[in-house]
């Protein structure tokens, strides 16, 4: 699909950026074809991003997105595929924002706190228990992962501001790591997704942006988000298995943007590994992920308006696979591609390729 022929830019809508799960390099036919997970929520000219996987700062140069317009960058959670060129848009975006003298405000980063504990070491641990990386700090949240992001290119950084006078990106990405409210039963082990309320977690004069913990362990926290415009919603869903919070956020949204995993198409990728290693795998992928049959049935739990799935699990997969969702979800179902354009505000939610459709405030 691309943009509708109806399509009105002042209508909210979302671009697909990047539309691939996985922290991998996918092979096979397919390969390539997919960038890291990323997404655009445009309102009125000003850019929402979801999450900077793989390739999102060449994707917005593609969508015809600038960086200036971007006010704020949602991270679900700090799985690598979903952050792996926040340091790309990090450095490069701060040079680019730097040439362009009329931008007021910061980025602001909106994500996890540090998550306060390393998790549980595998049951399936052969001798002495692992050794974590990140020193004192081994599971920072975005204000530790962006300070970190300076330090690793201070060496660039350093040249650049003192032979052309550009400033630190500390300057112009601001981090508000969100805060889980006080009563919750959360822990990041034992418990990191508790039945919520969802929490606001952003507010500009164009969105409110409202959050749940998601189920994806052992990640934790992991959010979904909602974004509110005056003209429709969309939900964003991060990386979950099928989860109440989700359907609670999700609640009569406009469109909801789901992960979707292909369980079998993942099984055949183990075949010759150890018989005890696939099965830890692929309990994890059950418990951690969403199959599109699933996703479908949140979606129609929620009263969704439109699904989409995006976060292909593996990204090479048949589109027919994804098309599971129909059997559990009758509403408008698209599979976008990378650079998709999808309204989610009135008018009413189109394609241009018919054959696709179906086809707490938390303290900032
Ligand atoms: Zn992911
Ligand atoms: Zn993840």
């Amino acid at each position: 699909m691309s943009i509708p022929p109806t399509f009105d830019p002042s209508v909210p809508h979302v671009v697909t950026l990047g539309t691939a799960g996985g922290p991998r390099w996918w092979q096979g036919p397919a390969a390539g074809r997919r960038s890291g997970i990323a997404t655009a929520v445009v309102v009125e000219g000003k850019v929402y991003l979801v999450d900077c996987g793989e390739g999102v700062g060449t994707k917005l140069v593609l969508a015809g997105l600038d960086i200036a317009d971007v006010r704020s960058i949602f991270i679900t959670h700090l799985h690598s595929d979903h952050t792996i060129d926040l340091p790309n848009l990090v450095v490069w975006g701060t040079l680019a924002l730097a040439a362009q003298r009329e931008r007021q405000a910061p980025i602001q980063l909106v994500g996890p706190g540090d998550r306060g504990m390393l998790p549980p070491v595998s049951a399936h641990v052969k001798g002495i228990a692992p050794t974590p990386v990140g020193g004192s700090a081994p599971t920072p949240g975005v204000r530790g992962t962006l300070e970190r992001i300076v330090d690793a290119y201070a060496t660039d950084l350093n040249d650049r501001i003192f032979d052309t006078l550009r400033p630190s990106p500390l300057e112009w990405f601001q981090p508000r790591e969100i805060v889980i409210p006080d009563g919750l039963d959360y822990h990041p082990n034992d418990n990191p997704s508790p039945d919520m309320a969802p929490i606001e977690v952003y507010r500009d004069d164009l969105v409110t942006v409202t959050a749940v913990l998601v189920q994806h362990q052992p990640m934790a926290p992991a959010f979904a988000f909602r974004f509110e415009t005056a003209q429709g919603s969309v939900t964003i869903s991060g990386d979950t298995a099928p989860c109440d919070n989700l359907v609670r956020l999700a609640r009569g949204t406009d469109l909801l943007l789901h992960e979707a995993i292909d369980l079998t198409g993942i099984a055949d990728r183990y075949q010759g590994e150890d018989p005890a290693a696939v099965e830890a795998g692929m309990e994890h992928h059950r418990k951690a992920h969403t199959t599109p049959e699933q996703a479908g049935t949140v979606a129609a739990s929620a009263g969704a308006r439109a699904l989409a799935l995006h976060h292909l699990v593996p990204s090479t997969a048949s589109p027919d696979v994804w098309n599971g969702a129909r059997k559990t979800f009758d509403g408008q179902f698209l599979v976008p591609f990378d650079l998709d354009t999808i309204p989610f505000g009135d008018p009413r939610i189109e394609s241009s390729q018919p054959g696709e459709l179906a086809t707490a405030t938390s303290s900032l």
